[in-house]
């Protein structure tokens, strides 16, 4: 992938959490304790897993230049 702010090719990798991954339109604190909680609002990037070795893991991409990362967040809501 091409760094849309200075044209660079992009390191691939992952974002990786012990929780769900959520994205919301605000800076109001929303911590989830429970890995497995359900969404309230805001939009899932990756989802995770219940049990104690749960996580949740979605491709992404990183600028070292830019210091940015760019991900799509996974299929479904
Ligand atoms: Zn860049």
């Amino acid at each position: 992938m091409i760094c849309p702010y200075c044209s660079r090719t992009m390191e691939s990798g992952s974002i990786q959490s012990r929780g769900t991954i959520r994205w919301f339109s605000d800076k109001t604190l929303r911590i989830e304790w429970r890995p497995q909680a359900s969404a309230k609002d805001g939009i899932t990037i990756a989802s995770c897993g219940a049990g104690p070795f749960a996580y949740a893991l979605e491709p992404s991409f990183y600028c070292p230049e830019c210091q940015m990362v760019m991900i799509k967040k996974e299929d479904g809501d």
